[in-house]
């Protein structure tokens, strides 16, 4: 027994420095206090991209080597911070930008160290309850009924996963009956949504690629037609696909038309409103009719909402649908069943445990109330008509009036177009000041424009410009 003690007494010295002790504790978090001051001050004027590649020997985990916290951040700083896409700027006007709010990072330490466990109430019932009131105001956001069920995963890959995981089972997509099911989407659905479906065993469903119209948007008129000789034919539609802002264009589908015929056809209607769903909060509200007729909705507070990455939301009518394949457990959680189901996280998604995501959105709003959100909202879509305007004046052209904050353009030249676009976007990234991506639309090469960092202001979109001419120049001079 001695021996015994002593033995434990010797990993106990040695594991108590997982635990920092409280002097400690102070010196680091004024460190990282310090760090993260630094990495925000410098936002404004640090480049919004470059190509290098990481030291990895520097990133080498060395079993029996620690560095100093100070080493750390320095490593951080070099390898992590400084290379690719920067995409806590305003700078970042790519793909669709993220964000990073204080406030939510600040939920996230306060969630990692108190750790509570978010995936059943029995462990933690006020960070599940914090979970399911953020659910609750999104299903008001959006007009979905109370007793519709919701999830906080991890992006909207996972959030569109367990839609269309509930959607399969509502509609018994199995066995022999996956080739002869249909979904209908558009070529601009989000490329998460074929994914998902070659996870959820429905590879080899048809896929109907439907119809646009010239502004990217789903032809109503086709589908409807679609969908009959389907029924005609013998198959089993079960699902429509729609976007609520598609990452091209920032098109929005004609979301209420679609309601009508997929419930006329008794089909489960989805909408990916993963960029789009937040501009519901503003002026473009109209634009978003219909929405509230989806049988499940996902959204991404990591882009609309400016979080941090690591939060996407989904949102669905049927509950028993999503508890069909979500609902799982296990002898060892006999403590921990309640009768509420679609209230318990875990239930609702294919983690058990899981990040305590909802206070990284709970608090900022409990913070800042909703209206700043709403402003950054309506000042994107300005900056996106500013910036449209002032490319028009530079000599470019842009595509047509966007439904929200992601436009394109392009330089129009005489002949090789596409190379000279292609060749401009080279430069523009080399430059790095601001960083913008690239698309294919109709086999032409553009420009895209996203909008949606909150600290994209107006003095970035000017920034953006002159950085556009000055790249145009050098493309004008490599051309020659
Ligand atoms: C970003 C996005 C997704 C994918 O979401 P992640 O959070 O990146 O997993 C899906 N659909 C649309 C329209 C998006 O903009």
């Amino acid at each position: 027994m001695k021996d015994l003690i002593k033995k434990i007494k010797a990993f106990e010295n040695e594991s108590q420095t997982l635990e920092i002790p409280i002097a400690q504790r102070g010196i680091l978090i004024e460190k990282v206090k310090q760090f993260t001051d630094d990495f925000i001050e410098a936002l404004p004027e640090a480049e919004s991209f470059n190509t290098k590649t990481p030291n990895f020997d520097k990133l080498k985990i060395r079993d029996n080597s620690t560095k100093t916290l100070d080493d750390i951040l320095s490593i951080f700083k070099e390898e992590v911070n400084e290379l690719g896409l920067r995409a806590a700027s305003g700078g970042h006007v790519g793909y669709i930008p993220g964000g990073g709010i204080y406030a939510a990072a600040l939920g996230d330490f306060l969630a990692a160290v108190s750790n509570e466990y978010a995936g059943v109430s029995y462990a933690s019932p006020g960070a599940v309850a914090i979970e399911n009131e953020v659910i609750t105001w999104l299903k008001k956001v959006f007009s979905f009924p109370e007793t519709a069920v919701g999830n906080l995963a991890s992006g909207g890959s996972i959030a569109n996963l367990i839609a269309l995981t509930a959607a399969r089972d509502k509609h018994k997509i199995k066995n022999e009956h996956i080739t002869k099911s249909v979904v209908y989407l558009s070529e601009q659905a989000h490329h998460c949504l074929k994914k998902a479906l070659r996870i959820i065993g429905l590879e080899d469903v048809i896929i109907r690629h439907l119809e646009l119209d010239e502004d990217y948007k789903i032809d109503t008129g086709t589908l409807n037609k679609q969908i009959e000789v389907d029924f005609s034919l013998g198959l089993h539609p079960f699902l429509i696909i729609a976007s609520a802002g598609t990452t091209d264009v920032g098109a929005i589908d004609p979301l209420e038309k679609i309601a009508t015929i997929a419930k006329h056809h008794n089909l489960w209607y989805h909408i990916d409103a993963a960029y789009g769903g937040f501009f519901v909060l503003t002026s473009k509200k109209e634009s978003f009719k219909g929405i509230e007729k989806a049988d499940s909705l996902v959204v991404d507070p990591h882009k609309g909402m400016f979080l941090p990455y690591g939060l996407g939301a989904v949102l669905i009518k049927d509950g028993e649908a999503v508890l069909h394949s979500h609902r799982s457990t296990g002898n060892y959680l006999q403590d921990a069943v309640t009768a509420d189901l679609a209230n318990e996280p875990a239930n609702v998604s294919p983690e058990l445990t899981k990040h305590f995501r909802g206070l990284r959105m709970w608090l900022p709003l409990q913070l800042h109330g909703i209206k700043p959100f709403v402003a950054a909202l309506e000042e994107k879509l300005l900056l996106t008509t500013y910036f449209r305007k002032k490319l028009i004046a530079m000599g470019c052209k842009v595509g047509p009036k966007p439904d929200l904050s992601v436009s394109y353009f392009w330089y129009p030249t005489e002949k090789h177009q596409n190379d000279f676009n292609k060749k401009l976007m080279q430069n523009i990234h080399q430059d790095g000041s601001v960083f913008l991506s690239s698309t294919i639309l109709k086999g032409e090469f553009v420009i895209r424009i996203a909008i949606l960092s909150f600290r994209t202001k107006r003095v970035t979109i000017d920034r953006a410009l002159e950085m556009i001419e000055r790249s145009l120049k050098q493309t004008l001079v490599d051309f020659e």
